[in-house]
């Protein structure tokens, strides 16, 4: 039986503020690898 859950201290989903393109990413990228604009993290809503 797998248990799949989300780990806070893996992996985290950046989202770039220009572009929308879309890392994951166990540390934040810093810059979107496409265009180079800052990155956010989108977080994970669900608990
Ligand atoms: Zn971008």
């Amino acid at each position: 039986m797998k248990d799949v859950k989300l780990d806070p201290n893996e992996e985290s989903t950046y989202e770039c503020f220009d572009c929308g393109t879309v890392v994951v990413s166990a540390t934040a990228p810093g810059s979107c690898p496409s265009c180079g604009a800052d990155m956010r993290n989108r977080g994970t809503p669900l608990e």
